[in-house]
């Protein structure tokens, strides 16, 4: 009984959802038609209101198809160092010419096993977050590296930052601070259970007019694979 309640509530989520999506993607398209008429050859004002609108809707559907998922993905090992790298044609023009983007992913030896997709995602919802965050813009860090038996994953944004009341809520599935048009509230919820699922933390640290700074740890896979029950809570920590 237990399951299908469970199951009923998912695809309540989900019908509310799809709902949700369509208005945005009718949003969405009316924005890339609008900019479409005023757009230069692929320069000026309108053509980063088009790349913007466009981002919004393949990361839409992206999300809508992840979160209605009910198994789990196909797991494979690989190098995060390597998959972090071949993001970046997909992560840099995520952000308009004003933030400045760093991408650290120095090669070495960090195999993982996790489904790629997901984790793909995953960065991707942080990474349009911070875009959302730094509307003037600012910098936007992502970084890599070996800690013990962990990979982490630093990520940084010079945006709006949080305050406590929000910061707290952030992985909450439908929680949003943005407009009815623009946020769905629930990137970051793709991004807290898929760290659960591969056993791993998040760490979350953000002020008002300060940035978010999330760690993301994820088991690194030894020889004789690893292990996949959760060993870390999810670690909240705001300063204001
Ligand atoms: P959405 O982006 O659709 O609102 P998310 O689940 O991705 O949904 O994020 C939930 C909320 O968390 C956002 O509405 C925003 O208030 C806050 N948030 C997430 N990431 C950041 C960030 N990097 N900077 C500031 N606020 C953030």
């Amino acid at each position: 009984a237990y399951a299908r309640l469970l199951h009923t509530q998912r695809m309540e989520a989900i019908g509310r959802l799809s709902a949700g999506v369509a208005h945005d993607f009718n949003n969405i398209l009316s924005v890339i038609l609008g900019h479409a008429g005023t757009s230069t050859a692929g320069g000026g004002a309108g053509f980063d209101g088009i790349r913007k609108a466009a981002r919004r809707g393949a990361m839409l559907t992206r999300r809508l198809l992840s979160f209605g998922r009910t198994q789990v993905g196909e797991i494979s090992r690989f190098d995060l160092a390597e998959a972090i790298e071949d993001m970046r044609p997909l992560l840099v023009p995520m952000f308009p010419r004003n933030v400045e983007v760093r991408l650290e992913a120095a090669s070495g030896r960090l195999p993982v096993e996790l489904d790629r997709e997901e984790l793909e995602l995953a960065l991707l919802n942080i990474a349009s977050n911070a875009c959302d965050a730094m509307p003037d813009g600012g910098r936007f860090e992502l970084s890599v590296h070996a800690c013990g038996a962990d990979a982490v994953i630093r990520v940084a944004d010079t945006g709006i930052g949080m305050a406590p009341e929000v910061a707290s809520r952030v992985f909450e599935p439908f929680f949003t601070t943005k407009p009815r048009d623009s946020g769905t509230g629930i990137g970051m919820s793709i991004v807290h259970r898929f760290v659960t699922d591969a056993g791993g933390g998040i760490e979350l640290e953000s002020a008002p007019g300060e940035g978010t700074r999330l760690e993301v740890r994820l088991p690194l896979a030894s020889a004789a694979g690893i292990d996949r029950a959760p060993r870390r809570r999810t670690l909240l920590v705001t300063a204001d």
